[in-house]
């Protein structure tokens, strides 16, 4: 690795909720801000992925846009981390799995309570639905994964700090309970 690692960050079937708790390690960000910089990431809202040391991911793959984005992550990204519930089982999206996705469809957009103008969208310009919610690690092969919904701040900080340090990444069990 570089002097300063070089981090990209995406959400794909997800709610951002991970990237926010990451943004909870608060004022240690000035602290890691010393030691790595962003490429791609909505939080600094980079747009192009380049080569990068890791690769973040949240939520699942669930259309033709999140499988292009997750196989050029990994071909980009030295190390991808799988980071949530919804990146690692598919999480509250894959809900859907359980119903076939014209039945899936067919209540959003017809059946919906409000909808006046019953009618499944079509425009090219939108993904195309994949029939199931993926975890990352059926796709591409994933080096880490970060458990819970989000994952907690601490378990951001204990990654990134053993990660620069060359450490095994090892996590307290208060940071990976849920009881
Ligand atoms: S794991 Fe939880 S916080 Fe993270 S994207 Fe999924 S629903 Fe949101």
């Amino acid at each position: 690795m570089s002097q300063r690692i070089r981090i990209a960050t995406t959400s794909l079937a997800g709610c951002f909720g991970c990237h926010m708790s990451f943004l909870d390690i608060d004022e240690r960000l000035i602290e890691l801000s010393k030691k790595i910089e962003f490429d791609r990431t909505p939080l600094t809202d980079i747009k192009k992925l380049g080569h990068c040391d890791i690769g973040l991911i949240e939520g699942g793959m669930g259309n033709t846009e999140n499988f292009d984005l997750l196989r050029e992550f990994r071909e980009k990204c030295d190390i991808l981390v799988s980071m949530g519930a919804c990146a690692i089982n598919g999480g509250i999206p894959a809900m859907r799995n359980s119903f076939g996705l014209k039945e899936c469809l067919e209540t959003a957009y017809v059946e919906g309570i409000g909808v006046t103008d019953a009618q499944i969208p079509s425009d090219p310009e939108i993904p195309l639905l994949l029939n199931k919610i993926h975890p990352l690690h059926e796709v591409v092969k994933i080096d880490y994964f970060l458990p819970g919904c989000p994952p907690p701040a601490e378990m951001f900080w204990t990654f990134f700090d053993q990660l620069l340090n060359q450490q095994p990444i090892e996590f307290t069990y208060s940071q990976i309970h849920y009881d």
